[in-house]
């Protein structure tokens, strides 16, 4: 490991390998570098070339921050060769493989520190890594756990549990009210992934030593700010100690400036955005892990066609690609929709895309980093949750901060359970939301409105003095303290 100035402290990050949970681990570490401190974050080797910025970006800058590189053993588990990120999985089924190979970098990790002269003063870990608790332990390191979650998530999930209430559903159509909570917010069974009654029993041993080595950490990093859902902030912290450092994906936007030489993003979608007046245009895009079957896709197309709105559409790999484009070329869809709507086909310039001018609304899986990267472009959304976490960040959306549309899914699918999202959501939904989304005046106003004020206040967290900035410094001085009580 590199040597660390007098006095610095040291992070040592821990991300599962999942674009969803390494991109805001490695924005993570450039907000705490920018603070003074020295960061390691574990990667594997096909990781560490996708992330490659970053070892460029602390160079630039001067900034302590490396990678710490161990071998994914992927093979041994069973899974594809080259496989070592959760977006690489030929199939989801496949994930509890993918847990286990995660699991096996425990050895590594240790190995690795007990060699090491330098020890780091904190261990951030990701909630899916509960084997870092054993690692805290066997070398005496003060543990975080990291949620790429909202405080509103949280504490419903926390109330549920608390109060029992999936033991009092009679019915899976009948709606709850989540208890104890600062608004009136229902949800039914079908919606909650992680306590449907028909998950199985991996999926369920899992969840409980997530949280386990959740409750013996030192505390919660949050990737939110107060001013989003500053009475859930506020709850939560008096179940958990957090401290909430978001949005952190802004972290380079906000401390590194011009003194960073960013290779620009030469990318046609923002060259065409480019050709388009301001607000024009709706972005749709169901991050890195979703999987969509043709019917579904066709659909989609057919609902972007029949709103008469500009759009940017991507399309993973994964999805069944080979039947939708010979339906492309049956229907003719790319020659109906020249010069109005752009394909994407693979990874999109997300960030950049969200922010630039013409683009006016984000029909989105409402996965949290997407949710946030919308939040803080300031842009109007269509929501669309699928699995995980999602169901909960389109009611904050919808019904807390009033910035968002259903389009109108009713039932979550566990990810790793099922091998594709079954329901199938017709074009006319899709059309719908979209022309709600991007509407001028009205209500559409108003929604733009509070998006763009709560786009503001997020811009404004990570700077000196803001919330979350404060709330960083407050965390470098628990671990401090930590620090000299250990010495
Ligand atoms: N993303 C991107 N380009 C794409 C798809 C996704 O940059 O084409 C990024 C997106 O900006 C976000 C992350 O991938 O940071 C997806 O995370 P999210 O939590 O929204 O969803 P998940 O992938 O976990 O479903």
């Amino acid at each position: 490991m590199a040597t660390q100035t007098h006095g610095q402290l040291r992070f040592l990050l821990v991300p599962l390998m999942s674009q969803s949970h390494l991109i805001p681990f490695t924005d993570m570490a450039k907000l705490l570098a920018h603070h003074g401190m020295a960061v390691s974050i574990i990667i594997t080797p096909l990781n560490a070339i996708r992330f490659n910025e970053i070892i460029d970006y602390a160079k630039q800058l001067n900034l302590s921050i490396q990678f710490i590189s161990l071998k994914f053993p992927g093979a041994e588990v069973g899974l594809p060769e080259g496989c070592e990120n959760m977006d690489s999985l030929p199939s989801p089924s496949l994930a509890p493989k993918f847990f286990d190979a995660s699991n096996m970098l425990q050895k590594q990790l240790e190995n690795l520190l007990a060699e090491s002269e330098i020890k780091p003063d904190c261990i951030v870990s990701d909630l899916c890594l509960p084997w870092t608790s054993n690692i805290s332990i066997k070398f005496n390191i003060p543990r975080l756990i990291f949620h790429t979650v909202s405080c509103f998530c949280l504490l419903c999930c926390h109330n549920i549990e608390r109060h029992k209430v999936m033991q009092s559903i009679t019915s899976s159509s009948e709606p709850f009210l989540i208890p104890d909570i600062p608004d009136k917010i229902e949800f039914t069974e079908p919606q909650l992934p992680m306590t449907r009654s028909d998950l199985s029993d991996g999926f369920r041993a899992r969840m409980t030593t997530f949280r386990e080595a959740e409750d013996s950490a030192e505390g919660i990093l949050v990737n939110t700010f107060e001013e989003l859902e500053p009475r859930y902030v506020e709850e939560y912290n008096k179940v958990k100690r957090i401290w909430c450092m978001g949005p952190l994906f802004f972290a380079s936007d906000t401390f590194a400036g011009e003194n960073y030489n960013k290779a620009p993003i030469d990318h046609e979608a923002l060259q065409w955005l480019d050709s388009k007046p301001p607000s024009t245009v709706i972005y749709v895009c169901f991050g890195s892990l979703s999987r969509l079957k043709s019917q579904q896709l066709m659909e989609i197309g057919l609902g972007l066609e029949a709103s008469n709105h500009s759009f940017i559409w991507v399309i993973r790999n994964g999805d069944q690609l080979t039947e939708l484009e010979k339906w492309f070329e049956e229907y003719k869809f790319e020659e109906k929709i020249t010069g109005r709507g752009l394909i994407i086909k693979g990874w999109a310039p997300q960030v950049s895309i969200l922010s630039h001018s013409a683009t006016g609304g984000f029909l989105t899986h409402c996965g949290w980093n997407s949710t946030l990267e919308g939040v803080t472009a300031g842009k109007p959304m269509g929501t669309w949750p699928m699995f995980a976490e999602q169901f909960y960040n389109e009611k904050l959306l919808v019904e807390v901060l009033k910035i968002g549309v259903r389009v109108g899914v009713e039932t979550s699918v566990p990810w790793a359970e099922k091998q594709k999202i079954e329901a199938l959501v017709e074009k006319g939904k899709i059309k719908k939301a979209v022309e709600m989304v991007m509407e001028e005046g009205g209500e559409g106003e108003e929604r733009r409105r509070r998006a763009r004020e709560i786009g503001e206040s997020a811009k404004k967290a990570l700077k000196e003095g803001g919330s979350s900035y404060l709330s960083t410094t407050s965390l470098i001085q628990h671990i401090m303290k930590l620090q000299i009580s250990r010495q």
